[in-house]
């Protein structure tokens, strides 16, 4: 069978006739992102914000059009609203002076400006504990009294759901917006909690943008001392939407010891620090190994690495967090290690990082970020 080609799919949605202008689908510029993997295809179809919903019939036309051609496993389409002119990021970085700041982006009507702190929980790499980290330290804050929200926007894998086990889906507060998941004395909303796990990730990509959004501004969080958001591992397209749409207050970069893994760690410093965002400091992960017999450490991944690239960036190193078995077995089992071990050694780790993440919040709480357009 011929491999499908982006050529065969637009060829084909061009019998799609949008019935409000008349003309097919790719002649009007509808068709975005579209990504072909091994049979499965994926594309936005970009629609005026007022005609939102209406736009399903043709969304749904679009499908099946696909489905008719041979290979085509799946095909999942979603709408997604253009922005008003001069309302979009693109349209203020054209018309902003160069190195004019913008206005801060957390508004007074803003729905998340019932937060104080917004931190990013961010990694170069995936697989260094980012969001063990970020669980953990959303837990800690809690256990210092504060109210505290954990947002899972790693959309790629979302880990949330199975650190925290949550099955449940979100309801809907007011019709139109979600209720966050309440758990451990966490608000908590994950993009695993609307997104099928059988789900195929490629079609993910065109909708990092207006998912992020609609996590950010369609979530019902009401006033919380601290937001934590597990980042999407990386320093590509999502990273930066969220760096700039959710008016991080700052953000915590996760790193392992080694320097493969430092080397994205000091790029996701460079992305906030070119967002403005304030870095709030490095943890490293998975330092060293302690011996349940000898008690003694083993630096596996090589030693002070992380700390050692904070200083030399000019950031505070937060801590590190050895390699603890229970860590491992607590994520796994839904229940994260501060939650059910809070006086335990491990948990102690993540308390001390939240204790130096909370006093610096109160030195950065007030100042919002700009975005500054070289
Ligand atoms: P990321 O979010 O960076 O992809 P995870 O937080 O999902 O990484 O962690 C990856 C795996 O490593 C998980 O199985 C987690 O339980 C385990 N892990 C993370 N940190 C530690 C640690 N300090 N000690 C032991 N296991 C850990």
């Amino acid at each position: 069978m011929a491999n499908l080609t982006r050529e065969m799919i637009l060829q084909r949605l061009r019998t799609v006739v949008d019935d409000d202008t008349g003309i097919d689908i790719v002649a009007a510029d509808m068709v975005r992102g579209l990504v072909i993997k091994g049979g499965h295809v994926g594309f936005s179809l970009e629609v005026s914000a007022a005609r939102g919903q209406r736009a399903e019939p043709v969304r749904s036309a679009a499908e099946k059009a696909l489905y008719d051609i041979p290979g085509v496993l799946s095909v999942t389409a979603v709408l997604t609203a253009h922005k008003p002119p001069g309302n979009s990021v693109r349209a203020s970085q054209a018309t902003t002076p160069k190195s004019v700041s913008r206005t801060p982006p957390r508004q007074v009507d803003s729905p998340l400006s019932g937060i104080g702190s917004i931190i990013a929980v961010a990694s170069g790499k995936g697989g260094v504990g980012k969001s063990t980290v970020a669980v953990n330290l959303a837990l800690a804050l809690r256990k210092l009294g504060h109210s505290v929200g954990l947002l899972d926007a790693d959309i790629y894998g979302p880990s949330i759901p199975r650190m925290l086990d949550i099955k449940d889906k979100p309801a809907s507060g007011n019709g139109k917006k979600l209720l966050p998941i309440e758990k451990f004395g966490l608000k908590t909303m994950s993009i695993g909690y609307l997104i099928d796990d059988e789900t195929p990730m490629i079609w993910r990509g065109p909708m990092v943008g207006s998912a992020l959004t609609q996590m950010l501004n369609d979530v019902l969080w009401g006033d919380l001392d601290f937001l934590i958001v597990d980042m999407p591992p990386g320093t590509g397209d999502a990273q930066l939407t969220l760096a700039q749409k959710a008016a991080l207050t700052g953000a915590v970069i996760v790193s392992t010891p080694q320097e493969v893994a430092l080397i994205d760690a000091r790029k996701a410093i460079a992305m906030f620090e070119k967002t403005n965002v304030p870095i709030l400091g490095l943890v490293e992960n998975m330092s060293y190994f302690v011996s349940p017999n000898t008690k003694e450490k083993s630096y596996i991944f090589g030693e002070g690495g992380a700390k050692r690239t904070a200083e030399q960036a000019g950031h505070t190193f937060l801590g590190d967090v050895p390699i603890y078995v229970e860590i491992r077995e607590n994520s796994d089992s839904g229940t994260p290690i501060v939650a059910s071990q809070p006086d335990s050694a491990p948990a102690a780790c993540f308390v001390s990082i939240a204790e130096t993440v909370s006093q610096k919040q109160g030195t950065h709480a007030t100042e919002a970020p700009n975005i500054v357009f070289e």
